[in-house]
């Protein structure tokens, strides 16, 4: 019997595919790494606004949604931020941070892309796209592939081809079918960091569309300080595509208007200001539009003085705790991410193999393992990707 050419085959020439195949190949490895799309990388391409916000400096556990809040810890501590940096930086790539600890390339997304390329390269990776994965098969060979008119084998197969957010730049739910017909277990995936719809009572706010805020956001138990921004479908900006991957159907996302205030405050205002109403009271803490809309759906008529304490306090509970209903999100063609994915409960977390299935890695995306938005996602792809290229 002829030994099968490679020792490795990488399904998903993205973030996490071409790091795994980068590091296994530099351990002399040989492996294939294969992608249907018509470019390599697609999705680092239009990252960060085509400038790839590639890491966070704060990356850490409590930063990813997953079933096991645990799983990524180990991928985590033994790739970091720190060590993508190293490589950005060897292969003379300018970046800044922008805020929140978001790293960006000061030039393009597209130099990430070569800078993966090149490593790809130096570990003798062969990389082939543009061509449908046909058939996966797990027989007496180890893994068959049949990609486009070519079959190849290897005793290890990595799915690295992602969640199925943006299916227009080729993302598919492929990792999803291959994991489960392998007997692995599938959380429902679910779009995230998505934008929410909104209808019903909530629909006079489309006025909006275009006002941004510093808010605080709540869904569930997590709530986020960022920017929200009100659009002609709804409720979208970091703070709400952050609160969106932990919003559940039917539950509510409330909106602290002005999370800096003092408790007491709008009474305080009274006691300054008797005359003023309530729309010019907030007219200097918020946008203009927004400040009228809130006054007017407030509904407090006149000024100040002619309110009772008790409304006031009422009015700074709904400041704090405007509670929206979203009716749900714009999905996947929207969502810069997917929650949910292969469940890790049949992965090692060290290795990223299947406990099943010696030999079958997932990686990036595919996993259930979802960051936070600014540079998290991208991190868990380097991270898992180092790990099984550590493996293999
Ligand atoms: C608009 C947008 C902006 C983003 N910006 C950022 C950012 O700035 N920072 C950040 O951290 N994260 C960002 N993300 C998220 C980040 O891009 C992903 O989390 C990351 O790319 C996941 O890496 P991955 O390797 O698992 O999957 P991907 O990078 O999606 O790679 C999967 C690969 O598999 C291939 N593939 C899919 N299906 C098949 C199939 N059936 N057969 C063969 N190949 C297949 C795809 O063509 C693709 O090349 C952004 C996402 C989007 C959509």
């Amino acid at each position: 019997m002829t030994a099968a050419p490679y020792d490795a085959i990488v399904l998903g020439a993205g973030a996490a595919g071409l790091m795994c195949a980068a590091v296994a190949g530099q351990r002399g490895r040989r492996v294939l790494l294969l992608d249907h799309a018509d470019a390599i990388g697609k999705k680092i391409l239009i990252s960060g606004g085509g400038r790839c916000n590639f890491t966070n400096i704060h990356t850490a556990p409590d930063r990813y949604n997953s079933a096991n809040p645990h799983f990524a810890k180990s991928a985590l501590a033994r790739y970091t931020p720190a060590d993508f940096l190293a490589l950005v930086e060897a292969h003379g790539i300018a970046w800044h941070e922008k805020t929140l600890g978001q790293l960006f390339c000061d030039g393009s997304a597209k130099q990430i892309v070569a800078m993966l390329m090149e490593e790809a390269a130096k570990g003798g990776v062969t990389i082939l796209h543009g061509q449908p994965v046909r058939e996966v098969a797990h027989g007496a060979d180890g893994f068959a592939v049949v990609f486009g008119e070519r079959r190849f084998t290897a005793p290890a197969l990595v799915v690295a081809t992602g969640g199925p957010s943006i299916p227009k730049m080729g993302a598919t739910g492929f990792a999803y079918d291959l994991a489960r017909r392998f007997g692995l277990k599938v959380v429902e995936p679910r779009p995230a960091l998505v934008p929410l719809t909104l209808g019903g009572g909530d629909l006079l706010f489309r006025e909006l569309s275009g006002v941004a805020a510093p808010v605080e956001a709540r869904a569930g138990k997590a709530a986020f300080r960022e920017a929200a921004l009100f659009t002609h479908r709804g409720l979208s900006g970091p703070a709400i595509l952050q609160v969106s991957s932990y919003w559940q159907r039917g539950d509510p996302v409330t909106i602290d208007f002005l999370p800096d205030a003092a408790p007491g405050w709008l009474v305080e205002a009274k006691r300054a200001r008797p005359r003023a109403t309530l729309a010019s009271t907030l007219a200097p803490l918020l946008p203009a539009r927004l400040a009228q809309t809130l006054a007017e759906r407030l509904a407090l008529n006149g000024e100040l003085a002619a309110q009772t304490d008790r409304k006031l306090v009422d009015a700074e509970g709904r400041l704090k705790r405007w509670a929206f209903q979203p009716n749900g999100t714009e999905g996947f063609a929207k969502a810069e991410v997917t929650v949910g994915g292969i469940a890790t409960a049949g992965l090692s977390s060290q290795t990223m193999m299947a406990k099943s299935v010696p030999g079958l890695y997932a990686v990036g995306e595919a996993v259930d393992v979802t960051g936070w938005l600014g540079g998290y996602n991208f991190q868990w792809a380097w991270a898992s990707g180092y790990a099984a290229g550590q493996a293999l």
